[in-house]
């Protein structure tokens, strides 16, 4: 039995991943890695340099030489190109656009993946992506594949984008989390699926509470105990 232990949460965009594995980190007293934040970060970069975010070739050339890190300022995970601190920069749906389409190549993955490994190890970890269960942690401690329905999901983002101040119409927001889902699930390089050993949890009918505790309660049955 290892020291230390992993929790892998994966899921589509939009199920709650980011908030949950938070809030569980904390009661866990566990690093949190949001790994999307990292494939958001090269997207970005790709974008500021003109590169064309379809040309798998010409993204696969950047695949080593983006530097991207994190660090965590009172409590909170920050993501860096360069040194540069890009945590809020790569929130917009630009980006979002950027870090799918850039994600789908193998070599950026296999980049991401070794330095996901790296940040993490040694420390108890809560790690939430896509590919956590699959390939980045495949003898996690406890892995959870979490998900809604894509309408809830639509739901939930134009709540939040207009409590942001910038409301976009229900339609819009669902087609764009289809199509994300889509190429998320059909890429060849580490798609979307739950590890065979993933514990799905639908949080569709769950506040955050509610989805944390049933994660507690999971971690729990894991023999994680903090
Ligand atoms: O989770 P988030 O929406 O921030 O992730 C942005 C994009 O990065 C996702 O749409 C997905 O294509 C990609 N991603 C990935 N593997 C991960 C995390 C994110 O391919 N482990």
């Amino acid at each position: 039995m290892n020291d230390t232990f992993s929790i892998a949460i994966d899921g589509p965009a939009g199920a709650g991943k980011s908030t949950v594995a938070k809030a569980l980190s904390r009661a866990l007293d566990a690093m949190y890695l949001d790994t999307g934040a990292m494939y958001r970060a090269f997207g970005l970069a790709m974008l500021r340099m003109g590169v064309d975010i379809h040309d798998a070739a010409a993204v696969a050339a950047h695949a080593e030489k983006i530097d991207v890190s994190v660090d965590y300022v009172d409590g909170g995970q920050r993501i860096y190109i360069a040194g540069e601190d890009v945590t809020d920069a790569i929130r917009s749906p630009e980006v979002s656009e950027a870090a799918s389409a850039t994600s789908a190549v193998p070599e950026v993955r296999v980049h991401m993946v070794a330095l996901q490994r790296r940040i993490a190890a040694g420390h108890d970890v809560v790690m939430d992506g896509r590919d956590i269960g699959t390939a980045v942690l495949p003898n996690a401690t406890l892995k959870v594949f979490l998900t809604a329905s894509a309408e809830e999901r639509a739901r939930r983002r134009c709540k939040e984008l207009e409590e942001k101040g910038a409301p976009q119409p229900y339609e819009q927001v669902l087609s764009e989390i289809e199509a994300r889902d889509y190429r998320d699930t059909h890429r060849a390089a580490s798609p979307l699926r739950p590890a065979e050993d993933a514990v799905t949890v639908d949080t569709s009918d769950l506040d955050l509470e509610g989805a944390v505790q049933a994660l507690m309660d999971l971690a729990r049955q894991a023999g994680i105990r903090r």
